[in-house]
């Protein structure tokens, strides 16, 4: 979804400071579109003014910005619409918080605009904005102090949008689930008797080994094709190894004869429960 097919609206904002802080915040996000209903404060010369200091270098947002006079205008075109709100107790509208928002308005905005409405300063929405909104977006706060500044609301809720999916692209796509803990028990049971087999991990002097390498592995996220792979090679390496009563022969290992003790430092042992 392009990010400018979200217009963020600000209903009845008051202070003319607040609007520019605003189109600012949404242009450090990389949105654009701003709506303003009955923003009466930038009727003044100096109401102008002061909205164009805080909007900084997003002057452009807010000369663009669509100024209506009625919500109903300004979510003109618009499909999904969210009510941002700090009070969360409303009843039979859904609530979400500016994650779920964020993922709500990228699935909707890819077949038309979505909006997210922002309440007067003084008192938020009132129901009569909620009726037209499908749920509200909650920004998780301190209970007895939950009331954000309206352009640092304006902000996190952009934020998030912005950081949606931009993580995920991160990670690349798995062909298979994640192994199941049940099969890393497994995986580690089995790299622990050849370990132990081998002699690298000595059972009375451990050094923490298998939790350093529980954590190496649990790092990765292993897949269970990955697991089937690092399952193999032990078991290509130690035929037999992957039942639970192998027991190592003399012929399963040789060479060096280096452990875990050697090259581990001692303080180990003890650290890090
Ligand atoms: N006094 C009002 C809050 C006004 S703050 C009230 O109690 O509702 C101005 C606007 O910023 C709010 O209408 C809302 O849209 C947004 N806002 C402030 N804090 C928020 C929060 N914690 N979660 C979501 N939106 C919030």
């Amino acid at each position: 979804m392009p990010l400018s097919t979200v217009r963020f609206v600000l209903f009845r904002p008051s202070h003319p400071g607040n609007i520019g802080a605003a189109a600012r915040a949404i242009k450090t996000m990389g949105f654009s579109e701003l709506a303003l209903v009955g923003a009466d404060s930038l009727a003044t010369e100096g109401g102008r003014g002061e909205a164009r200091a805080r909007a900084s270098g997003a002057v452009d947002v807010l000369e663009n910005a669509m100024m209506v006079d009625t919500l109903a205008e300004a979510l003109a075109g618009c499909g999904l619409v969210l009510g941002a709100s700090a009070r969360t107790r409303r009843m039979n509208i859904p609530q979400m918080n500016p994650r779920q928002c964020a993922a709500e308005l990228h699935k909707a905005g890819r077949t038309r605009p979505a909006a997210v409405v922002f309440g007067p300063e003084t008192a938020g929405l009132t129901n009569a904005e909620l009726d037209l909104c499908h749920a509200l977006v909650c920004i998780p706060s301190n209970p007895d102090y939950s009331s954000l500044n309206l352009a640092m609301a304006v902000q996190v809720i952009a934020y998030e949008l912005s950081r949606f999916g931009s993580e995920d692209k991160a990670v690349p796509d798995t062909e298979a689930p994640l192994a199941s803990s049940e099969e890393m028990e497994l995986f580690y049971q089995h790299l622990e008797r050849v370990l132990v087999g081998s002699g690298f991990l000595k059972p009375h002097n451990p050094r923490n080994l298998m939790r350093r390498l529980r954590r190496l592995f649990n790092r990765t996220q292993l897949d269970e094709n990955e697991m089937n792979i690092l399952r193999g090679i032990l078991s290509a390496l130690v035929p037999g190894s992957g039942k639970p009563d192998w027991k190592p022969g003399p012929q399963d290992f040789g060479g060096d004869s280096r452990s875990a003790a050697d090259l581990l430092p001692p303080d180990e042992q003890s650290a890090d429960t």
